[in-house]
C-alpha cells in the first residue's frame, strides 16, 4: 500500500504532482512518501501488539537522516552494521537502548563506539569477534551484552545474492557449534550473554523460510536454558519481502502469527530488524526521459538517472515497475524497449525489453519501489554527484538530502 497514484493522468505523490516536485529540484532524484513509510511501521507494530518487542530498523535499507528521523520520532529502534550507521542513529535521536549492532567485520573502534554509547547489545558474529569485544570491553571497565548471530542453515528462497542463512554464508556462527560458543561467552568476565540474532536473508515472500529458522533458534534457547544460560531477547533479523512485480509477500498479520506461536507465552523480548519492508515502496525514482533510441535490434530508452544511482537491477537482475509520470489514455502507444542510463556499462540498465508507453525526450519516468537499497547503495561512479532525494508529506515538499555540487565530489581528493 503506497500513496502514489494517479489523479487526472499526473502521478502524485501523496498530495502534490510529481512534475511540480521535478521542477522544483531537477532530476534525477528519490522521493518518499512520509505517511507511507509511517503507515508500515505502525502497521508492523500493531500487528505485534501483546508481544514484547522494538522494531529495529535496518538503517541500511536507507540511512538518509530525514529517513531515520521519521522511525525515531515514531519510537523505532536501529539495526546499525557501521560505526557511521551508529552516529546516524544517535544523531536523529533513537536511543542506545534500541540499537543492536550487526555485521560480520566490525572492527575494534566500532565495537568500542559501540560500548562507549552503551548500545543494547552487540549481535557478535564469530568467536573472533567475541574475543575482541572481551578484551576491548575490559580495557574500557564495561561489560558488554551480546547475541550471538547464529546461521540455521535455512534456505531463504530468494536472490542467492541476499541469501545469509545457509552454511556456505558468511555470516554468523553454525548452530551447530553455537551452544559452545555460548558457553564459553557465558564465562568471559566481560561479556553478558543476553539473546540470540538470526537473520536469514532479504526479499523473502514465504513464511516457511522464516517459521523453519525460528524453530532451529527456539530449539537453541531451549538447549541455553538447560544449560543455565538465560537468554532474554530473541532477534528475530530482518527480510521481509515487498511486491515489486507480482510477488505476494506474507502482510505483517501473517508473518507475526506465524512465529507467535514460536515465541508466545515467554517473557522474552523479540527484536525484528525490518529495512525493506518499511522504506521499500515509500519510495520511487523520479528520472527524465533523454533520448530514445531504435536500432535495427532493439529499443533504447535513455534516462538522466544511471546504475549509480540505482544499482538493484545491475547486481540482482531486480525488477522495478516503470510508469510514465503523465499517463495516456490511449493504450495503444507502447514501445518496448531496454531503459538504460548514460553509464559506460552493458549492465547499466533499470528494465530490459520492457513493454511502456511510447515516452519521448524530456517526459518524466518513475522507478517505483526504490526506497530501500536504493540510494543507500548509489556512488560516484562516471564522476556523477549524488542525486537529491526529497520527502513529501500531504503537501509538503522537503528536500532531505540536495544535490551534490561537482566541488563537493572531488572535495577529498587532491593532485
Ligand atoms: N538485519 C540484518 C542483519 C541484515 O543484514 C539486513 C539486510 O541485509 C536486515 C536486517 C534488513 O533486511 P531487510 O531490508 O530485508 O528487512
Amino acid at each position: 500500500m503506497d500513496l502514489f497514484n494517479y489523479k487526472n493522468e499526473t502521478l502524485f505523490c501523496e498530495e502534490l504532482p510529481i512534475p511540480e516536485i521535478a521542477e522544483k529540484i531537477g532530476t534525477p532524484f528519490y522521493l518518499y512518501s512520509k505517511n507511507t513509510l509511517l503507515r508500515h511501521y505502525r502497521k508492523l507494530d500493531e500487528s505485534l501488539a501483546g508481544i514484547d518487542h522494538i522494531i529495529c530498523y535496518a538503517i541500511k535499507a536507507n540511512p538518509s537522516l530525514g529517513i531515520c528521523k521519521l522511525l525515531a520520532d515514531a519510537g523505532a529502534g536501529a539495526d546499525v552494521v557501521s560505526g557511521g550507521e551508529l552516529r546516524r542513529a544517535l544523531q536523529v535521536g533513537i536511543p542506545p537502548e534500541k540499537i543492536v549492532f550487526n555485521g560480520n567485520g566490525k572492527t575494534a573502534e566500532e565495537l568500542r563506539a559501540g560500548l562507549d554509547a552503551d548500545i543494547l547489545m552487540f549481535n557478535v558474529d564469530s568467536e573472533s569477534e567475541l574475543l575482541l569485544l572481551e578484551k576491548i570491553a575490559g580495557e574500557m571497565g564495561r561489560r558488554a551484552r551480546v547475541s550471538l548471530r547464529v546461521n540455521p542453515d535455512i534456505d531463504p528462497q530468494t536472490h542467492p545474492y541476499i541469501s545469509t542463512g545457509l552454511k556456505k554464508n558468511k555470516f554468523g556462527v553454525s548452530i551447530d557449534n553455537a551452544l559452545e560458543l555460548y558457553k564459553e561467552a557465558a564465562m568471559m568476565p566481560n561479556i553478558d550473554v543476553v539473546g540470540i540474532h538470526k537473520h536469514i536473508g532479504s526479499q523473502i515472500t514465504k513464511l516457511s523460510p522464516f517459521v523453519d529458522s525460528m524453530e532451529r533458534i527456539l530449539a537453541l534457547r531451549d538447549e541455553l536454558d538447560r544449560s543455565g544460560i538465560d537468554i532474554g531477547y530473541i532477534d528475530m533479523g530482518g527480510g521481509i519481502g515487498i511486491t515489486y512485480d507480482d510477488e505476494h509477500p506474507p502482510t505483517f498479520e501473517e508473518y507475526v502469527n506465524a512465529v507467535r506461536p514460536l515465541i508466545g507465552g515467554s517473557d522474552r523480548t523479540l527484536i525484528i530488524e525490518p529495512g525493506r519492508v518499511l522504506i521499500g515502496n515509500a519510495g520511487i525514482l523520479v528520472t527524465k526521459v533523454l533520448h530514445v533510441k531504435k536500432t535495427p535490434e532493439k529499443n533504447f530508452i535513455v534516462v538522466d538517472a544511471a546504475m549509480n544511482d540505482l544499482i538493484r537491477p545491475s547486481i540482482y537482475n531486480a525488477y522495478h515497475r516503470i510508469i510514465p509520470v503523465k499517463s495516456r489514455s490511449e493504450q495503444n502507444d507502447v514501445i518496448t524497449a531496454d531503459v538504460v542510463g548514460g553509464i559506460c556499462e552493458s549492465t547499466d540498465f533499470f528494465a530490459k525489453g520492457r513493454e511502456l508507453p511510447a515516452v519521448k525526450p524530456g517526459e518524466l519516468i518513475a522507478i517505483m519501489s526504490a526506497g530501500a537499497y536504493g540510494s543507500a547503495m548509489s556512488s560516484n561512479y562516471n564522476s556523477r554527484p549524488l542525486i537529491a532525494e526529497a520527502l513529501v508529506d500531504g503537501a509538503e515538499l522537503k528536500t532531505i538530502r540536495r544535490r551534490q555540487s561537482y566541488e563537493e565530489m572531488v572535495s577529498l581528493e587532491s593532485f
